[in-house]
């Protein structure tokens, strides 16, 4: 059947139409524990103090377009080595966006290992880009032959590496990382979103190598809300990718928020450590219970498998207990029967902890 001539499906590229819109459940009165968050808000009399700031806000003006105070700020709280540039984006999926958009044609590849992060898929599938996933080992390490391989047959104008992966919750080895960087014949993107909870990061490593850039977030360390990214390496590189960046991305509230955000930059770090101790008893206790199997986890949450076709129904369970967690099994492959649950609060973790033993009991 021909499309009506003003008809969606007449314009729309077919790329878009084929794609399924991003779903984000509504959480409800459910215990959150689905999406990396850090479930700590500020003590009381820090919010008081960031009201305040705010007050002073000029929202008749446009933003700062350079948001120059609030990069200085973050290239010193991120350890950016010295000499190199900084872009930022409307969280770190918008500096993805403009990635692609700086490098997308029909002939171009972004190459990733499966299973990651999905937006690299997403955003490429938007811009128009071809996408190559390569797939992990069995215990989700990185594959240096079929890498190597698929980057001497793609030619990719973007890897993407999750440093530590989502939503696996490991590291790659560092060696392979350089292998890649050094094979690539275009761009390596080091994404560091969950920097806060692991001690390994490449950001030290800028300009060893000419194609590696570091990106970060503000989003897993308690800054969801913001929308705050940080794209990190030569500038050569930035000041191109800096050209698809619309002039007023980050807003007045962003930017006063953030800068009081890293003056009191203690309160998120002493947070951040206690998700770190909080996850360990966490994978501890699951690795404790029968037909759960944890995976090792340098992120902020913990991807476990359930016994084999539970999944769908585990996690059902949870839910009708109150509890919201990511069903991975759908995705397939190595991710059937697997679970990801965010570390919350210890209560929210007790509260999880119990509604599993009750589920997999029924
Ligand atoms: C959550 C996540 C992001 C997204 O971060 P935002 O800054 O909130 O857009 C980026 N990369 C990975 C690997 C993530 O897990």
């Amino acid at each position: 059947m021909t499309p009506g001539p003003k008809s969606p499906q007449r314009w729309i590229r077919p790329g878009i139409q084929a794609l399924s819109a991003y779903h984000v459940p509504d959480p409800g009165k459910l215990v959150k524990l689905d999406a990396m968050e850090n479930p700590y808000r500020w003590p009381p009399e820090l919010v008081e103090q960031w009201l305040d700031r705010l007050r002073s806000v000029e929202l008749n003006r446009y933003p700062d377009p350079g948001a120059c105070d609030l990069s200085e700020n973050l290239k010193q709280f991120m350890q950016v080595p010295e000499g190199m540039q900084v872009v930022l984006g409307n969280g770190s999926d918008e500096l993805i966006q403009m990635l692609a958009l700086a490098v997308a044609g029909s002939d171009r590849v972004i190459l990733s290992p499966d299973p990651t992060f999905v937006m690299y898929r997403m955003i490429a599938e938007v811009a128009g880009l071809r996408y190559q996933a390569v797939p992990l080992n069995g215990d989700f390490s990185l594959d240096p032959d079929a890498m190597l391989s698929a980057i001497e047959q793609t030619q990719p104008a973007i890897v993407f590496l999750a440093y530590p992966n989502n939503p696996t919750g490991n590291l790659f080895d560092a060696v392979v990382v350089e292998d890649v960087i050094r094979a690539a014949p275009g761009l390596v993107v080091v994404d560091e979103a969950y920097a806060p909870f692991t001690d390994a990061s490449f950001m030290s490593r800028l300009g060893e190598f000419s194609n590696l850039l570091v990106l970060r977030t503000v989003s897993k360390m308690g800054l969801a809300g913001l929308r705050l990214g940080l794209l990190a390496g030569p500038a050569e590189w930035l000041g191109e990718i800096d050209k698809t960046r619309l002039p007023y991305n980050i807003n007045v509230l962003t930017q006063a928020s953030a800068l009081f955000a890293l003056q009191h930059v203690a309160t998120l770090e002493e947070q951040a450590q206690q998700i770190r101790s909080d996850r360990a008893k966490l994978a501890q206790a699951l690795q404790g219970l029968d037909g759960i199997r944890p995976y090792p986890s340098e992120a902020n949450f913990i991807l476990f498998e359930t016994p084999h076709g539970d999944a769908d129904r585990v996690f059902s369970a949870l839910k009708e207990q109150g509890v919201l967690i990511k069903n991975l099994t759908s995705s397939g492959g190595r991710l059937q029967d697997c679970l990801r649950v965010t570390v919350g609060k210890p209560v929210e973790n007790q509260a999880f902890l119990e509604a599993l033993q009750n589920a997999l009991k029924s």
